[in-house]
Formats: structure tokens, C-alpha cells, sequence
């Protein structure tokens, strides 16, 4: 079966590992070309955009491609509404990895906003120190607030975007442990972290780190996903596409094997 697994995540990486070595699977991986430094991955991989919705309709249907599994970002919503347009097109089974949200505990202090711009606004009009971890494109939006001192975490530089002028940059590319993080935030007395709802454990100790020192967040809503038949991690998108080799119609067989 071949399989297209639009990545950039842990879970896809998890998945490409999983297909990498089972002689059932055709296995491509696909990437935006975000990252400078991307991951060795263990299968196929192709690096950049499709060309939007029909780009994406053509490319799959020019590797006769029988199966998706888009594991992007909770955050990449573009690419998920072009997988579901491109798959309901063509008739292709897609299955979706969504990450399960972080959830607030009784005594966290999460204010829940719609962007990075809604972000800036709520840091308030008194100079704060801010823990800014969220990917480079979205830093730009804190200029607009250029009072506070920043501290942004980011796994590539934020070439060309214009930050705020008192900020120092953390590159760094996950998996954090908590003693760290909480040893960031107490050294760098951070007042408030800013962050997405990634989901996942590979950053989630920062979430625990403020917990356990008291220190609010300001969370950024996660966007409307459209997306095929959901699943929550790599083994469930495997024993899917399990399944899916049981409905297969081989072309030329008068029946699925
Ligand atoms: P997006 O807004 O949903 O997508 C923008 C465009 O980037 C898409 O229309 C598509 O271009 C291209 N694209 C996105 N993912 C792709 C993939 N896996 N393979 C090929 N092309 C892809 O996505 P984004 O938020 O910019 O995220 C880009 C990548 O970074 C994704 O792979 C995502 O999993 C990863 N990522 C995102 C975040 C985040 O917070 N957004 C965090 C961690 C990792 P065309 O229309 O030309 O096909």
C-alpha cells in the first residue's frame, strides 16, 4: 500500500518508523521545509509545499498514492484542510493524528486568547518579564508590545521578522525536562509564559514548570482542523492503515484482499 504521511511532528516521525521496515507499506514522508535542520527520518521523505489543494490532488494522484495520514501540528491548519479537500477528491482514506490538548489544573492561571497578536495585547500595559515559546513566525506580533523583556524559544533563527527590541533568543528544538525548564524560568524570573496547545509530552514540562511556580500562561486557542477519520497517536494511525489493507481493491482483482 502506498502512503503519504504529511509530517513535521514526533507523531509522524513515530509513524514513518513504525511503516519504515514493513515490506506491506510504500511509505513517503512529507515535510513543509520549515526547519533548516530537519531529522533524519527513516523512510522516503519529500521537502516542500504541494501547491495548495489541487497541487496536493495532482501529487497524489501521479504516485498513485492509496492511503493519507496527516500528522501535522494541531496548529498547521492549511495543510489539513487541503488533505481533506485533496482525499475527498480523488476518494483516498485519510486518517488524522490530533494530539490530545493540555488541560489546566484547579490552580493554574491560563488565559485562553485567539493569536500571538491577541497574545502581545494581553501582557498588559506594566514592562513584564515574558517566556515567548512558540515557533519563529509567530514572535513578529510581539513588537507591537516592545515594553516587556522577552525571551523566546524558537528551533530556527526568526530571520527577516522584526522582534521587540529587548529580547534574547533560545535556539532549541525539544524534547525539555521539567528541572530545566523550571531552572529557565526561576534564573530568567519569568513573570509570564506564553505558549501554544501543542499537546504532547515533548513540551510539556514547561507547562508543569509554571504550575509548580505559580506563574500564569497565556495560552493561544488552537485553530479549526478540518480532518479525516481521528486517531491520537502513531500505533493508532498504524493499526488503521492496518485495516485499511483488508478493504484494499488490488486494480485488475474482482475483489479487495
Ligand atoms: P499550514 O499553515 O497548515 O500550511 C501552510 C502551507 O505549508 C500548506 O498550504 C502547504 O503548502 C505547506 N505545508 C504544510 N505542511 C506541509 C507538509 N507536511 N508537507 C508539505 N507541505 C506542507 O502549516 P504550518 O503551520 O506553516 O506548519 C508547517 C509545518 O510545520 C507542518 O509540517 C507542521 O506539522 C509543522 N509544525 C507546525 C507547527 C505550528 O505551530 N504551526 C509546530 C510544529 C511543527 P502548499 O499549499 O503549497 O501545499
Amino acid at each position: 500500500m502506498r502512503v503519504l504521511i504529511l509530517g513535521g511532528t514526533t507523531e509522524a516521525s513515530g509513524l514513518a518508523h513504525l511503516l519504515a521496515d514493513d515490506p506491506r507499506f510504500e511509505t513517503t514522508l512529507s515535510m513543509a521545509g520549515r526547519t533548516s535542520k530537519p531529522r533524519t527520518q527513516a523512510v522516503r521523505t519529500r521537502i516542500g509545499g504541494f501547491g495548495g489543494a489541487d497541487g496536493l490532488a495532482a501529487w497524489l494522484a501521479q504516485e498513485t498514492i492509496e492511503a493519507v495520514i496527516d500528522a501535522t501540528h494541531p496548529y498547521a491548519d492549511q495543510i489539513s484542510s487541503n488533505a481533506v479537500a485533496a482525499c475527498e477528491r480523488l476518494a483516498i482514506p485519510l486518517a488524522t493524528i490530533l494530539r490530545p490538548a493540555w488541560r489546566p489544573e484547579p490552580d493554574d492561571q491560563w488565559l485562553t486568547v485567539a493569536n500571538a497578536g491577541a497574545a502581545a495585547e494581553a501582557l498588559g500595559p506594566q514592562p513584564r518579564r515574558v517566556f515567548l515559546s512558540l515557533g519563529r513566525l509567530e514572535l513578529g506580533a510581539f513588537a507591537a508590545s516592545p515594553h516587556h523583556h522577552y525571551i523566546a524559544r524558537t528551533v530556527d533563527p526568526p530571520e527577516g521578522i522584526a522582534l521587540p527590541r529587548d529580547t534574547r533568543l533560545i535556539l532549541d528544538r525539544g524534547p525539555f525536562e521539567e528541572p530545566a525548564e523550571m531552572a529557565l524560568l526561576m534564573n530568567e524570573k519569568i513573570d509570564v509564559l506564553v505558549s501554544k496547545n501543542s499537546g504532547g509530552a515533548a513540551t510539556y514540562a514547561k507547562i508543569t514548570a509554571a504550575r509548580k511556580l505559580g506563574i500564569p500562561v497565556v495560552m493561544i486557542a488552537r485553530p479549526h482542523k478540518s480532518h479525516g477519520h481521528v486517531v491520537d497517536n502513531a500505533e493508532a494511525a498504524g493499526r488503521w492503515l492496518e485495516k485499511r489493507l483488508d478493504h484494499r481493491v488490488i486494480p485488475g482483482s474482482a475483489r479487495g484482499v
